[in-house]
């Protein structure tokens, strides 16, 4: 059986690139917005070789069974130039926000996908 914590990496957000960061922005009345990037201290690549393809999001609730994720964003677009000239060359950043109410703290992880490096997990508390 496949081992999760091997097979998810993880660490110190700000001494490894691809540990996704977790930023509780704001939580008034219990509206927690929360920014999610990848390489917040030390920046990822994002080439059309080697580059972040989605960050998860979850959310633990204190005392529930399960967690919920919260969202998804993916990252589409890796040096795509419609017209093959340089200067229309887009190149996606990892960074996404999200935005949920909740009645009671948790933890939020994240779960991010680099197309050579594999998976990557951070985590947050998040009290209220
Ligand atoms: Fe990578």
């Amino acid at each position: 059986m496949v081992n999760l914590d091997e097979e998810v990496q993880s660490g110190d957000w700000a001494a490894e690139k691809h540990v996704p960061s977790i930023e509780i922005v704001s939580k008034e009345d219990n509206k927690v917005d929360v920014k999610v990037m990848v390489g917040k201290e030390i920046p990822h690549p994002n080439t059309t070789a080697h580059y972040i393809e989605w960050i998860n999001l979850f959310f633990h609730p204190e005392g529930a069974k399960f967690p919920y994720q919260v969202g998804r964003a993916e990252f589409l677009v890796h040096g795509a130039s419609t017209d093959g000239a340089d200067t229309s060359t887009i190149y996606c950043e990892p960074v996404a926000w999200f935005t949920f109410k909740t009645e009671v703290s948790g933890l939020l992880y994240a779960i991010s996908m680099c197309n050579i490096h594999g998976l990557w997990r951070g985590e947050e508390t998040l009290e209220l």
